[in-house]
């Protein structure tokens, strides 16, 4: 493998920061500082002030906390450093940030503050004596006013997003709290634009600041067709799912911003069958080498890289690029892209941006002076369509290659047999060999946000009176499934005394099936049904079954929006990890028919 390793990037442990928040760093699996880190971080401990042009998504928030925490003593029970941030959720995400970054400064505390909380609430945890305040400047302020927030210890003064804080009318209250800070503290002053009035505070309080300005260097990428997928309720990982399921690619590379998230999400796209492995700094150098050979000979289908890894990455056959996380600055975007449109070829660069990353879209648009236009995820009939027409083209393949004259014969008698329509026959068949990946799987469920999932689970927990509710019948319960997923039943339900949070925990832990990846769960009275990601492995598909909720053992089989299928009785003959055929995720199962027994019991059970 080819690489371009920028040798001016350095590691985080060369910067100088202290151990526990090193250790806090490499556990988050950063795997090298983003540009703004790698420029403020010295300076910052060094104690000197900055002014920072960037914007979200760059990193700016380890940027400054990774210094600063640095610098404080935890054992001083006074507030050494405060962050101001224009919005109560900005203010909530940078302590959480924060928290996690100081998780082994032993005796630290992190206390976010902003308007629209009680204030008594906010009253007791500022007398535990946080060393670290994150707040509104409205809210702040009121505590300065009242006494209860004295920063007569302050070592350093955070200003995030500044310009936002200005938009939102904050730019006095932001100026009263500057002067409220002792005259020897710390300024950083972050802003994705420099407005004049932003301009003429850094001029006021900032002493000599260090300037930063990510350089945003680009170079044309004219063969590439670029879009972009705004984040909104649907996962990321479903989003991606149905991307794949529709795009005609050959080899893909997809951008995450960690080495954990490089393996996690390899893992999770393996499991639906499709050929992946993780590209990461961890890996050593032959680890390395062997993925990248694999994606040239055809052996792998798709890439899951950082930036550092994925440096100088020249392989012709990667037809796309997906940015799964948002790269930190244009720079990397244009990098990121140019691994595909290799050797004169066209490529696809699709980049996933959630709304408040949305100006580092317009700052790619304009660095690259191209438009990225704005794609809608396939929707269900989109991707039942691609999934007959890769049947048909199977069909046509099996027929011209295959010898299948003993095929014929046993079809031939069987219709003999039984004086069947050869249409229907032929139906019959299509419908068990799709059974485990539907022809026609989804009901397009639009955009079921994280939370709104969340809550679902919840209402189920609390609200065991809504038997009558009509996503509790039978009928709700034979539903289609999400894209990506399958809908599987479990013979545990109300009746047995089995709560969402049960059927959770026990799959989770029993199964190794992240929580994050268990989907909708239904409770009816007899049973549940759940849904979880295609191409459960046979092998864990049996340990389920065997798996105790509330007495009673799983026995879990899989449904479909038609009916009621065991899973029991299909067989699988070609494991999803085997089949090598692109841009497509390798069929599964192939099913056993039911015996006349089964059958009847079924019906019942229907
Ligand atoms: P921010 O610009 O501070 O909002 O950060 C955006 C995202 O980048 C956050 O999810 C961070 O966890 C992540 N991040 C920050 N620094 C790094 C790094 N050096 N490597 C990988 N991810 C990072």
């Amino acid at each position: 493998m080819s690489t371009e390793q920028s040798s001016s990037t350095p590691l985080f442990s060369e910067l100088g920061l202290a151990a526990p928040i090193l250790k806090a760093v490499q556990e988050a699996g950063y795997e090298t500082p983003s540009p703004i880190q790698a420029k403020s971080i010295a300076p910052l401990l060094e104690g000197r002030d900055l002014l920072g042009q960037a914007q979200t998504g760059t990193g700016k928030t380890a940027a400054f906390a990774l210094p600063l925490l640095s610098r404080i003593n935890p054992k001083a029970k006074s507030p050494q450093m405060l962050v101001l941030a224009p919005t109560r959720e900005l203010a909530i995400q940078v302590a959480e940030a924060i928290q996690s970054y100081a998780r082994y400064l032993k005796g630290l505390h992190v206390l976010p503050i902003y308007g629209g909380q009680s204030m008594g609430i906010q009253l007791r945890q500022l007398q535990r004596h946080p060393q670290v305040i994150v707040g509104t400047p409205g809210r702040v302020l009121d505590h300065i006013r009242r006494g209860t927030l004295k920063l007569g210890e302050l070592q350093s003064l955070v200003l995030d997003e500044a310009d936002e804080m200005l938009r939102m009318g904050f730019i006095d209250d932001v100026e009263t709290i500057l002067k409220e800070t002792p005259a020897e503290r710390q300024v950083a002053l972050f802003s994705a634009t420099m407005p004049a009035p932003i301009h003429r505070v850094s001029k006021r309080y900032l002493k000599n600041p260090v300037e930063i300005r990510i350089e945003t260097k680009t170079s044309t990428v004219d063969t590439i067709n670029q879009r972009y997928w705004q984040v909104t309720g649907t996962h990321k990982l479903d989003a991606l799912t149905r991307i794949l399921e529709v795009e005609n690619f050959d080899a893909m590379i997809i951008f995450v911003r960690t080495k954990n998230a490089t393996a996690e999400l390899a893992e999770k796209l393996e499991a639906r069958g499709y050929s992946s492995s993780p590209l990461n700094g961890d890996m050593n150098q032959a680890a390395r080498e062997k993925a990248v050979d694999r994606m040239k000979k055809g052996k792998l289908d798709i890439l899951v890289a950082t930036d550092v890894a994925a440096r100088g990455l020249d392989i012709e056959r990667i037809s796309h690029v997906v940015n799964y996380d948002v790269p930190y600055d244009t720079e990397s975007y244009v990098h990121r892209i140019g691994r595909t449109g290799r050797a004169g070829r066209k490529g696809e660069a699709i980049l996933f941006i959630s709304p408040r990353e949305k100006r580092m879209l317009f700052a790619i648009e304009k660095a690259t002076r191209q438009t990225i236009t704005k794609m809608q995820l396939p929707s269900s009939e989109d991707i039942a369509d691609r999934r007959v027409m890769q049947f048909n083209q199977q069909l046509s393949e099996t027929i011209e290659s295959q010898d299948l004259a003993f095929f014929q014969t046993v079809i031939n008698d069987y219709q003999q047999e039984h004086e069947a329509d050869p249409l229907e026959v032929a139906a019959a068949l299509v419908y068990l060999v799709q059974k485990s990946r539907p022809l026609k799987p989804v009901k397009h469920v639009e955009s079921r946000p994280a939370r709104a999932d969340r809550e679902d689970r919840s209402r189920d927990r609390n609200n065991k009176s809504e038997r009558s509710s009509p996503r509790r019948t039978i009928g709700s319960a034979i539903r289609e499934s999400e894209a990506g997923m399958q809908t599987y039943r479990v013979e545990v339900g109300r009746d047995h005394g089995a709560e969402v949070k049960n059927l959770v925990g026990a799959i989770a832990n029993e199964a190794g099936i992240n929580s994050k990846d268990i989907g909708r769960i239904s409770l009816q009275d007899a049973y549940s049904t759940i849904d979880l990601p295609e191409g459960m492995p046979k092998d864990l598909f049996q340990q389920l079954r065997k798996v105790w909720v509330c007495n009673k053992q799983l026995q879990i089989s899989l449904m479909n929006a038609s009916s009621a299928e065991s899973f029991e009785k299909t067989e699988s003959s070609d494991s999803p990890r085997k089949s090598r055929r692109s841009g497509k995720p390798r069929t599964r199962a192939r099913d056993k028919a039911r015996r006349p027994s089964q059958r009847r019991q079924a019906q019942k059970e229907d």
